[in-house]
């Protein structure tokens, strides 16, 4: 892409979006460094793609007793730039005394956060004060969290093997609906009919705009892509731009 192309949709983080009692804030989307969701419906707080720096973040915006709250939390896919405050977040939430339990959704086959998951049980076995639910996601079907309406749908997103080849990763986009209002999220992905399906007329569509070239691959979507679905909704944000 383009120097000029990119600094046209440059984003300035945190980007908020905000309607009567549902509201949503990107703390950072950066490929390869983090991404970092909060999302309010309500006075329910989930946390969307925790990846590094997520902790501060939170603490920063809902302060502790907050944080100690969280009933949800929506993981897109295993990437370290979006599962990577997943330990800080556990812990943390282990060290203040949790006492409600916390539910993990993540793409069946996500090895990264039941790993994560199976380290944390290990190492502090005996000083969890929470109850940890795992939700591997393997059917796509809608379902209630806290109040909100959760829908989560496949997209498509790879990931390179040090032998050159690619594979495919476990990976979800995710639609909220509350109070008649619906954002859509679609994690990493590359142009698919399931993003465009779920992202029309939604009040908000965040749409990752990763790819770096003009020609659509199989991993991230061009700028021109994910405009191209954006306009479908009310109002898009475009994220994951490399900087
Ligand atoms: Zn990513
Ligand atoms: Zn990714």
């Amino acid at each position: 892409m383009q120097t000029n192309q990119r600094k046209m949709i440059e984003q300035q983080y945190p980007l908020h979006w905000k309607k009567k009692n549902f509201s949503i804030k990107i703390f950072c989307s950066i490929p390869n460094i983090a991404t970092g969701i909060l999302l309010k419906a309500g006075d329910a707080h989930f946390v969307i793609d925790p990846g590094d720096g997520i902790l501060r973040d939170l603490n920063k915006e809902i302060g502790v007793k907050n944080l100690l709250n969280v009933s949800d939390v929506f993981v897109t896919h295993g990437h370290h730039d979006h599962v990577g405050g997943v330990w800080s977040l556990l812990t943390y939430l282990r060290v203040m005394q949790k006492k409600s339990p916390l539910t993990i959704y993540y793409p069946d086959r996500c090895v990264e956060i039941e790993s994560i998951y199976n380290a944390f049980k290990k190492v502090y076995s005996r000083s969890i004060s929470y109850k940890i639910n795992l939700k591997a996601i393997k059917k796509t079907n809608g379902f209630t969290a806290n109040e909100i309406t959760v829908k989560p749908f496949p997209v498509i997103h790879k990931e390179h093997l040090s032998t050159g080849k690619t594979r495919k990763v476990p990976a979800l986009g995710y639609n909220f609906v509350y109070d008649g209002m619906k954002i859509c999220y679609g994690g990493d992905t590359a142009y698919c009919e399931e993003l465009v399906n779920h992202a029309r007329n939604a009040d908000l569509a965040i749409l990752e705009a990763g790819h770096e070239e003009e020609t659509p691959d199989e991993m991230h979507m061009t700028m021109k892509e994910a405009v191209s679905i954006g306009k479908s909704s009310k109002k898009y944000f475009l994220v994951h731009v490399p900087e």
